[in-house]
């Protein structure tokens, strides 16, 4: 519906152009209020990761809102009236999907405010986990990066509908970026080699790296598993099976995450004999000024990390 009229504007100029817009404009449910007008459109994100994605797309054209601050954990947050609030000026919803959003907050947010919601993952193969004997979707899917893009091409689709006519913008946009994606993927799978495979296990405190893992040719091992809600929990005979496979691996480092309490991953060293090998960022990105606060930098980061440990 919305393209007709743009192909008719190049044809006929400018008259034409006042005409329809006058003709669609106040009509328009897509665009709603802000059409015709410099206000910009509002995006509400769930998790860092979409933000940073979604701003790589629209640039300065939508109002982009982060419902996680860093370092927030996607699995455990409850929502506040903030986030009603921000929901309610949306013209776009966006989620990761796949639950990690515990209890599927997001999706609560955006249909008690009757807002479109669109679902980062769909169209990504998932790895399947292990959800207490239920076999679930893996939710984090964002670490090969190749999953990332079908994440952009999604926000790419779901913005450009709202908003047709800057379409190409957003197209462009994410050309350059998709571009910048894959040279990250490329500088992985290279930086990476500098681990021996048989060093190539990753401990982390949740299942949050069975994709990266897959995708660079680790093991990933967690004594939490999928998630890090009340789902999760940590047996005392699964910390004793994560200790005896460091011993039995020889592993090297263990990793805490951004968005966990270090205890258990600390006393997990203690009782191994092994070094903490730093933090990695998780389910979320860094705060703004650090060297994670990007996606391209919080993989960027992650990696220099495991490869200085590993090695
Ligand atoms: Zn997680």
């Amino acid at each position: 519906m919305k393209r007709i009229p743009f192909k008719l504007i190049q044809c006929f100029g400018m008259t034409l152009l006042l005409l329809v817009t006058s003709m669609f404009g106040a009509g328009s449910e897509a665009l709603g209020q802000d059409e015709g007008s410099s206000k910009k459109l509002t995006l509400v994100c769930s998790t860092t990761q979409i933000a940073d994605f979604a701003r790589n797309i629209v640039g300065d054209r939508w109002e982009v809102i982060c419902v996680l601050a860093p370092g927030e954990d996607p699995h455990t947050y409850e929502v506040g009236n903030d986030d009603a609030l921000s929901v309610a000026r949306a013209n776009l919803c966006l989620e990761n999907g796949w639950n990690l959003e515990g209890h599927s907050w997001m999706k609560r947010l955006a249909t008690n405010a009757n807002k479109p919601l669109v679902t980062c993952v769909e169209g990504v193969k998932p790895l399947m986990l292990d959800a207490n004997g239920e076999t679930v979707n893996d939710p984090h899917a964002w670490f090969d990066t190749s999953n990332a893009s079908i994440y952009v091409l999604n926000i790419v689709d779901a913005v450009s509908k709202i908003d047709p006519s800057h379409a190409a913008e957003y197209k462009a946009r994410s050309k350059l970026y998709l571009i910048q994606i894959r040279a990250l993927n490329q500088w992985i799978a290279r930086q990476v080699t500098a681990i021996p495979k048989a060093r190539r296990i990753l401990v982390t405190h949740h299942d949050a790296f069975g994709y990266f893992s897959k995708a660079y040719g680790f093991q990933a091992i967690s004594p939490v598993g999928w998630t890090t809600g009340e789902l999760s929990g940590v047996a005392i005979d699964q910390k004793q099976k994560i200790v005896e496979q460091i011993r039995e691996l020889g592993v090297k480092s263990i990793f805490v995450e951004t968005t966990i309490n270090r205890e258990l991953l600390d006393d997990i060293a203690r009782e191994t004999g092994i070094t903490v090998g730093g933090e990695l960022y998780s389910d979320a990105m860094g705060g703004q000024g650090t060297a994670g606060e990007t996606y391209i930098g919080m993989m960027r980061e992650n990696v220099l990390t495991i490869v200085e440990h590993l090695k």
